[in-house]
């Protein structure tokens, strides 16, 4: 059987970034830029004012303050957007707003706090330095500078910055498509009231949204019965996707046959882990796609892809970082059972003065699908040991981090 590392190993090593599109930047949060980002002006791109104030030349300012006002005349106004602009006469003062083009020959602004308005003069009531409240042209970024590196996560202030170069289209690595199929006779519909031995199909619900959260696309292919030829026939629908996932079939039960498709239809590279919960979990390649089988069980599901299946959409999405942030936690509650595999404890993570501290969400049953609720972490106990007793250290993988107050 293999560890968790080591299947993450050989799943990872057959994944690879999907190609490039062109997408509206507004539909670029949370993706990941594909080529470098360069600069086609300077950032700012034109020299202006960073107060509402005027415009002069720092050495007209000299020796002046509150008790020793100088005085200018004041030559006109420049506003936000104004171009083509006059020199500054030679002592003289403009009234400029903030992100107005400094006028050539003016080196500095005077804020308006720091002046009086007296009829067609202004009484300038501090001295300044060359440079004082002016924002040059390319302080911030400089034409052909290259400003994002390939490989980058466009959050909101990568936004900005591809807005303010022109970036009405970016080059981003595509989302993946994944095609998310549920095994079982016992499966109906969300919208049905189960007969009896029947359940609803809460698995492809949960790994879509899962799949969404990653930054992947779902394509729901539905329910295949416990026979080859259902699983064979509803992955065909699944054509063009980038990844397969299912849920169920894949334990050593009669009926279990999504393995035996999956030998058939390219062929099975591991389907055990040395892990709790979660141990069936299959992957292999499906005319030549990558296929997860995750266990039936919701938890195991769910823990299986956050384990496997989100770092194979991050990486898909172009993304060179895939893992979780493990953290060291305090463990409120007792978890002590001893267990031989790896097991992962659903648990609520939070900061105290003393540091992150964690109590488990309860029951931790595979089929307890509550246990994952309010859950913002896994607790990792390794394979072969006791896990702790209340107000023992462990290491948690952060799901989410804690929202405070
Ligand atoms: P299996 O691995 O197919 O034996 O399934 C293990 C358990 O998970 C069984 O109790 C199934 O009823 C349950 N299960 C399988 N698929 C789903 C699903 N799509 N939604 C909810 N429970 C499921
Ligand atoms: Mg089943």
């Amino acid at each position: 059987m293999l560890s968790v590392e080591e299947a993450l190993a050989q799943l990872l090593a057959a994944i690879e970034a999907l190609a490039a599109e062109d997408a509206p930047l507004a539909e670029c949060l949370d993706r990941v830029l594909a080529a470098d980002a360069l600069a086609d002006i300077d950032l700012p791109p034109f020299t202006n004012s960073a107060m509402d104030g005027y415009a002069v030349r720092a050495a007209d300012t000299m020796g002046a303050g509150v008790d020793t006002p100088r005085r200018l005349p004041v030559r006109g106004e420049i506003a936000a957007g104004g171009a083509g602009l006059d020199p500054l006469p030679l002592g003289a003062a403009m009234r400029i707003m903030t992100g107005a083009p400094l006028p050539p020959g003016a080196d500095a602004v005077i804020p308006v706090e720091q002046s009086r308005a007296e009829g067609g003069m202004v009484a300038l009531l501090a001295a300044v330095p060359v440079g004082a409240s002016v924002r040059h042209a390319g302080e911030d970024v400089r034409l052909g500078q290259r400003v994002l590196e390939a490989g980058t996560v466009i959050g909101p202030g990568e936004v900005g910055l591809l807005a303010s170069l022109g970036y009405a289209q970016v080059g981003v690595h595509r989302r993946p498509r994944v095609a998310i199929l549920s095994t079982g006779d016992e499966l109906v519909e969300i919208a049905a009231k189960p007969g009896p031995g029947q359940i609803r199909n809460s698995n492809a619900a949960m790994l879509a949204a899962q799949v969404q959260r990653a930054g992947g696309i779902p394509v729901g292919l539905g329910v295949a019965r416990d026979t080859r030829e259902s699983v064979h026939a509803t992955l065909d629908a699944g054509r063009g996707c980038n990844l397969y996932i299912s849920s169920g079939g894949v334990s050593v039960g009669v009926y279990d046959v999504v393995k035996a498709v999956l030998e058939e239809r390219g062929g099975v590279q591991f389907w055990r882990v040395n892990m709790r919960p979660g141990k069936p979990v299959a992957f292999g390649l499906i005319d030549g796609t990558p296929f997860l089988g995750l266990p039936g069980n919701p938890v195991s599901a769910f823990v299986t892809f956050e384990l496997f299946a989100r770092p194979v959409l991050r990486r898909m999405a172009g993304h060179r970082l895939l893992g979780r942030q493990l953290v060291r936690v305090i463990v409120d509650d007792a978890i002590g059972s001893f267990h031989d595999r790896r097991h992962y404890v659903r648990a609520l993570v939070r900061w105290e003065k003393d540091g992150w501290h964690a109590v488990t969400t309860g029951a931790q049953g595979s089929h307890l699908l509550t246990s994952t609720l309010a859950a913002n972490a896994l607790i990792v106990i390794p394979e072969g040991s006791r896990g702790p007793e209340a107000g023992e250290p462990a290491n948690a993988l952060l799901l989410e981090w804690p929202e405070v107050r």
